[in-house]
């Protein structure tokens, strides 16, 4: 019998969760009829606990990563970018208008406010917002410092008074943003997002009408006007991205380079974190980020959310918020190795954290490692590993990282970069995860079951296949034999029933297996990394994007690196030159680096190896 993956949803929401899984054959989890670990998904719109995190079971995923306040606070979103600022310049991280957090920074905001009072008369106006609400709860607009009144932490902003108006109304974008994991970094921006509108005319000599000065919709649906025709803008207060996008199309302005600086703007961000968040492999975090493009088209950060809204006011939030909850189930990719959980409760066995709560103790970790199921058949691998463990300090995230290879393959899915000799990349990893992008992928999707209308329009379903050479686990491989592990996993079926396997296989088909070997070049024949599908779905990999951000990205996050390729990448695209020679993927011949990435946001992602150099032959 096929086990279900089971969900939990804190404090029963959102529902739109719920019906995505239950679509997909999911079961939820009911505390009355199951053990309290036995559930693959946890989803909560509210932190977890740091003992949920060390309490986690191989199969089981949570939808936020630890310690992620440092971006979703705004105070905090304000320290770290002025610490980045101030560690790494003003040139890439200017793309959060002056902040000030009261009532610490009182005296700094005075000294600002009146440095700017000669401009009064062109309308400098500042935002006043409390650290920890958010739908806009709680903020107002002023000039007169008078007016500033607040009786609880706020962050004061230079409010960006001339914004890109649509017909005279207001605003933003809401971009979605998944890291899937923050060691290594592997964020990835959906497609689609929303527009978000204000629904009464921009005035700057209305300072207090919230519904002409503020774009969120949990306000503007409350307005007079919500329901009403609004020029270009039409009826409600919501479009989608793709929509967006046409109207872009007919602006006199270099596109790819706004949305290269919005993608610049989200992992500049993420950065400021990143080495700071402890490593959770089984966890994946899906961010909300609120932008505002202003007048001479550059795009502003004004905060990001933790908890995105899963609410569905209105058809576009219908159309944006359903293939964005199913592309970020594939995404997690839940194959095969999870339905070990209905194994492990059925026998009582494996029911282990992947954590070692103490993480100080190496010993521990160790005889852990090698007491534990989980050991890898690889011999070689496992003495490289257990080489790595012992010479390692154990730090926390040395530990985790540790540990994390010896997880169910649940973690370490993605087709590898690697240089044995004579192994060659056919391009065939990237077809298939290209999507519809490759041509080769032409017969999956002519073979495949039928393909609904977002997935028609972001490709077939991409599969990332777990089962590497000997690389299951003991623990998978004795929970098989113990149960004559059916195939099926409710929510692969799809997807694999293009693959045809055998029968008395659990595992999947090894697609990768002539094509995961990619042969690197030169020095960088050493960089040996998993690298993550260049797009699933909607959700377009946006990090790392080239080899130099991979390689910066595994071990040690090198953030100067990571600046210096990105600020690359934007003058390159700023200056609308890119390498039109460029051959396609099928083209590329073995001794070639497979490996590129797509630029988010326009309608037809151009890759991004265009604008860096040629490669050298040979
Ligand atoms: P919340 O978490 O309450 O939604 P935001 O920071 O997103 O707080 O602000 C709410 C709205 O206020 C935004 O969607 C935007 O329309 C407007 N806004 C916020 N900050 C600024 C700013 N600095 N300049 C212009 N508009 C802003």
């Amino acid at each position: 019998m096929a086990a279900s993956l089971v969900f939990r949803l804190h404090n029963r929401g959102p529902q739109l969760v719920r019906e995505v899984l239950l679509e997909r054959g999911w079961k939820e989890y009911d505390e009355r009829k199951r053990k309290e670990e036995d559930w693959n998904l946890y989803w909560r719109g509210s932190p977890f606990h740091s003992s949920d995190y060390h309490r986690l079971l191989p199969w089981q995923r949570l939808n936020h990563h630890p310690k992620t306040a440092g971006i979703t606070r705004k105070d905090s979103l304000v320290r770290n970018l002025r610490r980045m600022r101030a560690t790494f310049g003003s040139v890439l991280y200017d793309f959060s208008p002056t902040t000030f957090i009261l009532p610490n920074d009182y005296t700094r905001f005075l000294a600002e406010y009146n440095k700017r009072l000669p401009n009064r008369e062109r309308s400098t106006c500042w935002i006043c917002k409390p650290v920890d609400l958010s739908r806009g709860r709680g903020i107002f607009l002023f000039q007169d410092i008078k007016n500033l009144v607040y009786d609880c932490s706020v962050i004061v902003q230079r409010y960006i008074s001339s914004p890109l108006l649509m017909s005279g109304y207001k605003f933003d974008l809401r971009i979605y943003v998944c890291v899937k994991s923050f060691h290594p970094l592997t964020v990835y921006i959906h497609q689609e997002g929303l527009v978000r509108f204000a629904t009464e005319k921009y005035n700057l000599l209305s300072l207090s009408n919230v519904y002409a000065h503020l774009t969120n919709t949990s306000i503007n649906k409350c307005g007079p006007f919500y329901k009403t025709q609004k020029e270009q803008v039409g009826s409600g207060c919501k479009w989608t991205m793709s929509k967006f996008r046409h109207f872009l199309q007919s602006q006199d302005i270099n596109e790819l380079f706004l949305w290269q600086r919005i993608n610049n703007i989200v992992t500049l961000t993420l950065l400021t974190v990143a080495p700071s968040v402890p490593s959770c492999p089984n966890c994946v975090e899906l961010f909300g980020f609120d932008v505002l493009i202003d007048s001479r088209f550059k795009p502003w950060l004004l905060e990001v959310n933790h908890s995105p809204s899963l609410s569905l006011d209105c058809q576009t939030d219908f159309s944006v918020k359903k293939g964005l909850i199913t592309d970020l189930v594939d995404l997690m990719n839940y194959t095969s190795a999870d339905s070990l959980r209905d194994r492990a409760f059925q026998t009582q066995r494996n029911i282990r954290p992947c954590f070692n709560a103490n993480l100080s103790k190496p010993v521990t970790l160790v005889s852990k490692l090698k007491d534990h199921n989980f050991k890898k058949k690889n011999k070689k691998s496992l003495q490289i590993q257990h080489e790595k463990i012992n010479q390692a300090k154990f730090s926390q995230h040395d530990s985790v990282a540790a540990y994390q290879r010896h997880l169910p393959p649940v973690v370490t899915r993605y087709s590898e970069v690697n240089t044995p000799a004579g192994k060659s990349c056919t391009g065939q990893t990237l077809n298939w995860i290209l999507g519809s992008y490759s041509k080769a992928n032409d017969s999956v999707v002519k073979t495949g079951p039928a393909l609904s209308s977002h997935q028609m329009k972001y490709g077939p379903w991409v599969t990332e296949v777990t089962n590497r050479e000997n690389t299951e686990t003991d623990a998978e491989t004795e929970l098989s034999a113990e149960n004559k592990v059916s195939s099926s996993v409710p929510d692969t079926q799809g997807r694999r029933s293009t693959f045809r396997l055998s029968k008395d296989s659990w595992r999947f088909p090894d697609i990768y297996r002539r094509s995961q070997r990619v042969h690197v070049q030169g020095p960088k024949a050493q960089i040996g990394q998993h690298i993550p599908p260049i797009r699933v779905g909607g959700f377009i990999r946006t990090f790392p994007f080239n080899l130099v951000t991979l390689k910066a990205s595994q071990e040690k996050l090198d953030v100067p690196v990571i600046l210096q390729e990105l600020q690359k990448l934007t003058g390159r695209v700023a200056s609308g030159q890119w390498d039109d020679s460029k051959r396609t993927k099928e083209e590329e011949t073995d001794d070639e680096v497979c490996f590129d990435s797509l630029l988010w946001g326009p309608e037809d992602p151009p890759q991004l190896s265009r604008w860096f150099e040629p490669r050298q032959k040979k």
